[in-house]
C-alpha cells in the first residue's frame, strides 16, 4: 500500500511529488511514456512562477536557457513589444520544460521517491480505506491518496470518479533550427503572440525563441485532423508574410507535436482521497495558456493541503481536502485568471472585428508606457491571489477609447461585458 500514488509526470504531476516526497513514507508516480523520445519543448516561463517552484535553480541555463526580456504582441499594423530592460527584472525566463521536469524526476527519485514509466493506468477504484489502481499491464496498486495530474491525456479516469471535463482544443508546435546570430536577428523578442482569426479562433500563433531553435505553433478546433493541422502549419511557415522575417532561414525540425490542451477550470477538483491537479482539472489561463504556471500552482496547494494530513494519518475526507479547492479560487480563479477570460470573450471569436481590434491593442502597447509597465508587472508580480484587475480594466479602457467612432458603438456591448467578468 503506498502513502501517495500520482497518476501523470507532467510539470503538475513530478512537481508535486518532489515537494510531498520527504512527507510520506511510500510516494509512486505512474507515467505511460516518459521513456519516449520526446523534443525539448520551449516554453516562456513568467516570473510570478518562481514562488511556486523554490525546488530548481532559476540559473541553471539547462533549463533555463535564456532570460525573458521582450515579449511581442503582434499585429498586421504593429509590434507591441513589452521591453522589460525598460522597467526592471525580466519577465521571466524561457525554460526548456522536458528537462525541467526530467530534474523533477531526478531529484524525486534520489529523495526516495518511486516511478513506474511505461505503465498506463485504465482504471480507478475507491475501496473505503484505500484506492486501487488497474494498470495495462495487469498490475493493481494499492493507495492511501491519489492525485490525477493526466493533463488532456486522460479523461476517461477523473470521468468514472464523478469529476468534469475541461473543454479541449487541438494544438500544433514545431522546432526551427538555425545559426543563433540567425536567430537574434530574426527574433529581437523571445516571445512573439500573434492573433490571426483565419489562422485560429482559439488562441495564437505563438513563436518562443531558445537557443539555436524557435518553438512555433497555434490551437486549432477539437475535432481538426493532425493531417489538417500538419498542411495549415506547413502553408503558414511557408507563405504567411506577417511571420516570414521571423523565421528567415530557419530549417523545420522532425519532432512535430500534436495533441490536446484543454482549458476552463471543472467545478470541483478534490474528493476523497484524491486531488485532480493541473490541466486535467482544466487549470490553464484561457487566453495566454499558461499551464506550466497552473500546473506549479496546483502542485503547491496540493502539497500544503496533504502534508498535514499526511502528518496525522488523515482518511483524507472530501471535507479535509476541500481547502485545495478554496485556496486555488484564491490564488488563481478569483482575480488573476479574470483578464484571461476578459480577453477570451474580446479576441477568441469568429467575429470580423477582431483583426481589427488586434491591430489596436498592440498599437496601444507600442504606444502607451503605462499600458506595457501594467502588462510587465502582470508577469513579475509573484502575488497572484492580489492581482490587481484595475491595472486590466485601465489597459481595456484606453483600448475602447481608441476605437473609431462606430466601432465604439457596436462594440460597447462587449466591452461592458468583458469588463464584468
Ligand atoms: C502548443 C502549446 C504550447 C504551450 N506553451 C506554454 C507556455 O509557453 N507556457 C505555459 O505556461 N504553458 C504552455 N502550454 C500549456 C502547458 O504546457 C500545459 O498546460 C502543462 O504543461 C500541463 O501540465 P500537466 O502536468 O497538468 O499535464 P501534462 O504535461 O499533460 O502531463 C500529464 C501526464 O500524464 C500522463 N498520463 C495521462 N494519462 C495517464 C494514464 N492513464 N496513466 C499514466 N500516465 C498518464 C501523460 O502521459 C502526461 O505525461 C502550452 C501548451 C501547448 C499545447
Amino acid at each position: 500500500m503506498y502513502d501517495v500514488a500520482i497518476i501523470g509526470a507532467g510539470v503538475a504531476g513530478s512537481s508535486f511529488a518532489l515537494k510531498i516526497v520527504n512527507h510520506a513514507k511510500t510516494v509512486l508516480i505512474e507515467e505511460q511514456d516518459f521513456d519516449k523520445n520526446i523534443p525539448i519543448r520551449t516554453n516562456i516561463f513568467a516570473e510570478h512562477n518562481r514562488p511556486y517552484l523554490k525546488e530548481v535553480d532559476w540559473n541553471d541555463k539547462n533549463i533555463f536557457p535564456i532570460p525573458h526580456l521582450r515579449s511581442n504582441y503582434m499585429a498586421d499594423t504593429a509590434n507591441g513589444v513589452i521591453d522589460s530592460t525598460k522597467f526592471g527584472i525580466p519577465l521571466g525566463n524561457i525554460c526548456y520544460t522536458d528537462r525541467l521536469i526530467e530534474f523533477l524526476i531526478t531529484q524525486f527519485k534520489d529523495k526516495g521517491g518511486e516511478t513506474k514509466f511505461g505503465v498506463k493506468v485504465k482504471r480507478v477504484n475507491r475501496k473505503g480505506d484505500h484506492i486501487e489502481l488497474t494498470c495495462d499491464n495487469g498490475e493493481v496498486i494499492s493507495t492511501k491518496f491519489l492525485a490525477i495530474a493526466t493533463g488532456s491525456h486522460d479523461f476517461n479516469l477523473q470521468k468514472s470518479l464523478g469529476f468534469g471535463v475541461p473543454d479541449q482544443y487541438m494544438g500544433i508546435c514545431v522546432h526551427l533550427h538555425g545559426e543563433e546570430a540567425q536567430l537574434n536577428e530574426n527574433l529581437k523578442w523571445q516571445y512573439v503572440f500573434h492573433l490571426n482569426p483565419k489562422i485560429s479562433t482559439n488562441g495564437p500563433f505563438f513563436i518562443n525563441k531558445g537557443v539555436e531553435r524557435a518553438f512555433v505553433g497555434f490551437l486549432g478546433k477539437m475535432h481538426d485532423s493532425p493531417s489538417d493541422l500538419k498542411d495549415k502549419l506547413e502553408r503558414i511557415l511557408q507563405n504567411y508574410k506577417r511571420i516570414q522575417p521571423c523565421i528567415k532561414n530557419l530549417k523545420k525540425g522532425s519532432d512535430v507535436t500534436i495533441g490536446k490542451i484543454s482549458k476552463h477550470p471543472i467545478k470541483e477538483f478534490s474528493g476523497d482521497r484524491m486531488l485532480i491537479l493541473g490541466e486535467a482539472a482544466g487549470l490553464v489561463t484561457s487566453f495566454f495558456y499558461e499551464g506550466i504556471l497552473c500546473g506549479l500552482v496546483s502542485a503547491q496547494v496540493g502539497a500544503d493541503t496533504i502534508i498535514p494530513l499526511l502528518e496525522k494519518e488523515s482518511s483524507f475526507s472530501k471535507h479535509e481536502l476541500r481547502v485545495y479547492d478554496s485556496e486555488i479560487h484564491r490564488i488563481l480563479l478569483k482575480n488573476y485568471f479574470r483578464n484571461g477570460n476578459a480577453c477570451e470573450y474580446l479576441f477568441y471569436t469568429d467575429a470580423s472585428y477582431v483583426r481589427s481590434l488586434w491591430n489596436h491593442y498592440c498599437e496601444l502597447i507600442a504606444t502607451d508606457i503605462t499600458s506595457q509597465r501594467y502588462i510587465y508587472e502582470a508577469y513579475i508580480n509573484q502575488d497572484l491571489a492580489n492581482h490587481d484587475i484595475n491595472k486590466d480594466r485601465y489597459v481595456g479602457e484606453k483600448l475602447f477609447a481608441k476605437l473609431p467612432a462606430l466601432s465604439k458603438i457596436t462594440l460597447s456591448p462587449r466591452f461592458l461585458r468583458a469588463m464584468m467578468i
